[in-house]
């Protein structure tokens, strides 16, 4: 029997893992000096919690959720997106009430859409992902652009672009809904199905569509821009500014939305500008949604981040060419002659784990000319020799791959030597 692996997902494998940890180490890092805390939510949630949080009418709920009845028939479903899970999370275990606010938190891990795979879309894919949420201060939304700018920077890409809109708060979105709905109407026919369901559900929606995207009522459809009150054209003016300050340029694109029905006020992308980078160069989406906590029956905590997928980063990295150093090699091989020193070099190499060295030996009882290839292709930094001689010594050849310089030491000095040297 043959078993494939299911459409959409893939093996990351060693050669390619490394790159993960790379990312996931900088996502780390700067998720550190910028304060964020992990936090690891369950796999499956309650379906309802993503058909409320999430939105009935977005495409997740309404096409892509893995959604199963476990053996009691509660429908659990596979989390698609980690805002909902977060919220939830938040609600529940009470983090409004650490004195410490707003509540920074990233996570990393994988999610599931039932989607068409294509390059950059799959069915398990991994995000990574911050949430601020308990704070409307127009400082934290800059705070937020800027670290995932900062992820991408530091992983090496040059050719990024942030794309940014404001969807303002309930009274601006009102009005303009209104206005969609007035534009859209009369010509709602000539839309997708989806589209036509949109109208009324969530006509802002519409200017998501994929399906619809060069549509010319799109092109001249009201801008919330026009609709924005005082209130949310000064929020807007003020994330302008300190992304301005902090250094960090951006494009306003009044018809960017969120396919998530609960964003308000800031929007934003992070597209790849780097030629060769298939059709899909959206590389990170977040925004602000103030009300998430009250619908998942918490306090008023207003709240902002956003998702990146590392496939897609992945991606973008090689689109520009950007090369991750992968196998570093390791630090001793040790080679064996006879079986007395093969036996000897099992708690040898046992040692030098425990002190913190990289090291190998041969399992596969090669010749001397056949251990010295493996240290070879492990990248090896030194090769220690072991003989009968040598251990009736209680010494070790050590030989430095690099020069080809050999020399012998004691045994008991292996370890002080390969740490001092590598
Ligand atoms: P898209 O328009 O590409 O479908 P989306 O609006 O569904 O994206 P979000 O739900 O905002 O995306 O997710 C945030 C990020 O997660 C995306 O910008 C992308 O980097 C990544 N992402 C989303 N879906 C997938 C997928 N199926 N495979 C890989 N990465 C994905
Ligand atoms: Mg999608």
């Amino acid at each position: 029997m043959e078993f494939i692996i299911p459409r959409g997902t893939q093996d990351i494998l060693p050669g390619e893992s490394e790159r993960w940890q790379y990312i996931e180490e900088i996502v780390r890092g700067i998720c550190h000096t910028h304060q964020y805390k992990e936090m690891r939510t369950p796999i499956f949630e309650h379906t309802e919690l993503f058909s409320r949080g999430v939105g009935e009418s977005t495409d997740i709920v309404q096409k892509e959720m893995y959604t199963f009845a476990d053996k009691k028939n509660r429908s659990l479903t596979l989390r698609p997106e980690g805002t909902a899970p977060a919220v939830r999370s938040f609600v529940e275990n009470k983090l409004f009430a650490n004195p410490i606010q707003p509540t920074k938190l990233y996570y990393i891990g994988p999610m599931f859409r039932y989607e068409r795979p294509q390059n950059g879309r799959y069915r398990q894919f991994y995000q990574f992902g911050i949430e601020a949420i308990g704070s409307s201060d127009p400082a934290i939304d800059a705070e937020v652009m800027a670290l995932a700018m900062s992820v991408y920077r530091k992983a090496g890409l040059k050719n990024l672009k942030l794309v940014i809109n404001s969807l303002g708060d309930k009274t601006s979105r009102h009005a303009h809904r209104e206005a969609l709905i007035n534009h859209f109407e009369g010509r709602i026919g000539e839309f997708c199905g989806d589209c036509q369901k949109r109208l009324k559900q969530n006509p802002l929606r519409i200017l998501d569509c994929k399906q619809d995207r060069d549509h010319e009522l799109l092109k001249s459809a009201p801008s919330i821009l026009d609709y924005l009150n005082d209130e949310s054209k000064a929020y807007f003016a003020k994330v302008q500014q300190y992304l301005t300050n902090i250094g960090i340029s951006f494009e306003i694109d009044p018809n960017l939305v969120r396919g998530l029905d609960y964003y308000n006020h800031t929007a934003f992308e992070i597209m790849s500008n780097a030629k060769g980078f298939g059709a899909i160069t959206t590389l990170a989406g977040g925004g602000r949604y103030d009300g998430l906590t009250e619908e998942f029956g918490g306090p008023k905590a207003p709240g902002i981040g956003f998702a990146m997928s590392i496939e897609r980063l992945l991606a973008a990295l090689d689109a520009e060419d950007v090369k991750i150093a992968a196998d570093q090699g390791i630090d001793c091989y040790i080679v064996t002659l006879g079986e007395q020193a093969k036996d000897y070099s099992v708690s040898l190499l046992h040692k030098l784990r425990e002190a913190g060295i990289s090291a190998e030996i041969d399992y596969e009882q090669k010749k001397m000319k056949g251990q010295f290839k493996s240290a070879d292709r492990m990248h090896a930094k030194y090769i220690a020799i072991l003989g009968e001689d040598e251990l009736n010594q209680q010494k070790i050849k050590l030989k430095d791959a690099k020069t080809g310089e050999q020399q012998e030491i004691l045994l008991d000095e292996l370890i002080a030597f390969i740490k001092e040297n590598s």
